[in-house]
């Protein structure tokens, strides 16, 4: 019985079947249950606790994710490496449905979201210059690029408040500022994960391409979903390889990203 992860996987349900000798735990936090229960297993080697983000009925739309206690549930467990595979929106013509993005930057269009654990009488500042951990890309970059995908090594994810997705305008703007992708859930999980010194990695298939981009093309839910059920089971597999090909001991700075304060973490 394995009751403790070293890598964490917030995704979509599709991802159940990922898990050796699954045990599924009832997890409260300070800031309320996660999603749903957390699955816990092995993948190889590798103990991996997996959180279905919008909940495995999805009753939780993006900006309603319980993403607090996410972030703090899977910590409690141990984990301290962090997956982070979602649908995109793409931002240029050039990236069309089925291209994996692994982001190296963020940019939040998100608005009323708890969007941090330090919200008392402390002054905590953590740096989030660099959103994304280097060790975790890297692994993601070199996992897609072997498993065939059309892999886009960097590029910034624009997340958005949702539920509804952008008009053409702020669209052609994100598009103008060099932005490459657009979603709903990269944020606040980004920081969150950061605030807890944890490396987060987000693996972002994009699905369609944005309203601003080819113009006459909007999106559809529909067309959103039925996209990501073709590409549950290569996305289920790259998360499975990717698992495997995370570094056993961190050394990248996310381990460091709390430095210098006195916090009590789970
Ligand atoms: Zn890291």
């Amino acid at each position: 019985m394995v009751t403790r992860a070293d890598i964490g996987v917030l995704g979509g349900s599709g991802f159940y079947s990922l898990l050796d000798d699954a045990e599924e735990i009832e997890l409260d936090t300070p800031y309320g249950p996660p999603s749903d229960v957390v699955t816990i297993g092995h993948i190889g080697s590798r103990s991996v606790a997996f959180i279905p983000r919008h909940g495995r009925d999805h009753r939780f739309p993006p900006h309603r994710i319980p993403y607090r206690a996410n972030l703090w549930a899977l910590r409690k467990l141990g984990v301290r490496q962090v997956l982070a595979p979602s649908a995109v929106g793409s931002l240029r013509a050039e990236y069309g449905p089925g291209a994996m993005v692994i982001p190296d930057q963020l940019v939040d269009r998100t608005s009323g979201r708890a969007q941090t654990y330090y919200d008392d009488d402390r002054a905590i500042h953590v740096s989030f210059a660099d959103p994304y951990c280097p060790s975790g890309r890297s692994a993601a970059v070199e996992t897609a690029r072997k498993g065939g995908w059309e892999t886009v090594d960097g590029g910034t994810l624009v997340v958005i408040e949702g539920p509804r997705f952008s008009t053409r305008a702020e669209s052609q703007w994100y598009a103008g500022n060099g932005w490459s992708i657009v979603g709903m859930t990269g944020f606040p999980e980004a920081i969150l994960a950061r605030e807890l010194a944890l490396c987060y990695t987000s693996l972002s298939l994009v699905t369609d391409h944005d309203a601003g981009v080819e113009a006459g093309q909007g999106v559809t839910h529909d067309e959103v979903l039925e996209f990501f059920a073709q590409n549950v089971t290569r996305m289920r597999t790259l998360v499975s390889d990717t698992v495997q090909a995370l570094p056993d001991k961190r050394t990248c700075p996310c381990v460091s990203a709390l430095d210098g304060f006195s916090l009590e973490l789970p």
